[in-house]
């Protein structure tokens, strides 16, 4: 189906801005992204799409460079992925991911509102909103975050609804569960994961140092999780859901599958490092999506093991 629509995107630079982006393109859209300033700019994920989407500056922590993008460019949709989005970091960076993460959604939709009050805004909200609760959680579980990163989307999340809720804009939220790819920042335990599997392969590294193994997450696939973004802006109403697989599995269950398919031991490797433990963890995080399976069509089509494939697949290519 061709579209002919104008998308800004925040952090098309990420993960998920960067499969967002193939998406939109595929789909017929003039795709604008927009980076942050920076003396090396981070554009791996996107430079195979650099000749066909327009970059163009701006910062979440800087209205007049959010209300210039908006004006200039009069987006139908605004994908808003940009964030502080390590978890770990928010406990030294509280402060920032806060501004960030939620006076940066302010800024936005106040951008919006001024500028193209009709644009429709996605947002990306997340599991680490649920805390520790347990058990399988959907858009009426409470909240109970457990790190600043969690605070700060719980209250970027209630942001949106108050705008769609005050102004009458078509702002939605989708509470992703963790969704990983080649593409996830080298940070993040998943990444970690592969990346470090396929240097002991290669025989550039010795270790992999990992702090809570027993955690369990909800893992899908980035370049899936984006199609539910592209769908729920396209709804007659504004709705918030749940984007999950419904399966989890833990941290030692995804490194002791990579190295599986790295062909390394996974006796010999590991380090459990106390430093790498979080001042609050979640210990397990499942989420029941039933609402947008139902309602929009939407379905998680990769698995477990094949997504932990792909990842080691292309950090062994990389690797070696
Ligand atoms: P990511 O790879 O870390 O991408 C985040 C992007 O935001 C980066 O391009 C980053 O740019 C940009 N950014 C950071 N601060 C900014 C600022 N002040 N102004 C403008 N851009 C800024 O994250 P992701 O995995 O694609 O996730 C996308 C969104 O989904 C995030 O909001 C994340 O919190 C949320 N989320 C992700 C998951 C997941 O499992 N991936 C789950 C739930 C929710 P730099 O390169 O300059 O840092």
């Amino acid at each position: 189906m061709t579209e002919s629509k104008t998308a800004l995107i925040t952090g098309v630079g990420g993960q998920d801005g960067s499969y967002l982006a193939e998406l939109l393109l595929s789909k017929g859209y003039d795709v604008y992204g927009l980076i942050r300033r920076s003396s090396q700019p981070r554009l791996d994920n996107i430079y195979h799409l650099l000749d066909r989407i327009h970059l163009l500056y701006g910062d979440l922590t800087d209205s007049p460079s959010l209300f210039t993008a908006i004006r200039d460019i009069q987006p139908d949709e605004v994908y808003n992925l940009a964030a502080m989005s390590f978890v770990g970091s928010s406990w030294t960076h509280p402060v920032s991911t806060v501004d960030i993460n939620t006076c940066g959604v302010i800024r936005l939709l106040e951008a919006v509102r001024h500028e193209k009050k009709d644009c429709r805004v996605y947002h990306a909200s997340t599991s680490e909103m649920y805390g520790n609760q347990g058990g399988v959680l959907n858009e009426d579980s409470p909240f109970a975050p457990r790190s600043p990163y969690g605070i700060s989307k719980v209250a970027a999340h209630h942001v949106i609804s108050n705008y769609r809720d005050s102004y009458h804009m078509y702002c939605c939220a989708g509470i992703a569960f963790n969704h990983e790819s080649p593409r996830r920042g080298i940070e993040f335990v998943t990444r970690k994961i592969t990346d470090g599997v396929a240097r002991i392969r290669a025989g550039k590294q010795d270790t992999i140092k990992l702090g809570n193994i027993a955690a369990r997450r909800d893992w899908g696939f980035a370049g899936n999780y984006v199609y539910a973004m592209w769908l729920m802006l396209q709804q007659d109403q504004p709705r918030d859901y749940v984007i999950a697989t419904g399966e989890t599995h833990s941290v030692y269950n995804f490194y002791s599958l990579a190295c599986k398919y790295a062909g390394i031991s996974p006796t010999d490797h590991l380090v459990i490092a106390s430093k790498e433990v979080r001042p609050a963890d979640i210990d397990v995080l499942c989420g029941d999506s039933s609402r947008i399976r139902d309602e929009l069509g939407w379905k998680p089509v990769v698995g477990f093991g094949q997504l932990v494939g792909m990842m080691v697949h292309a950090d062994m290519e990389r690797v070696c």
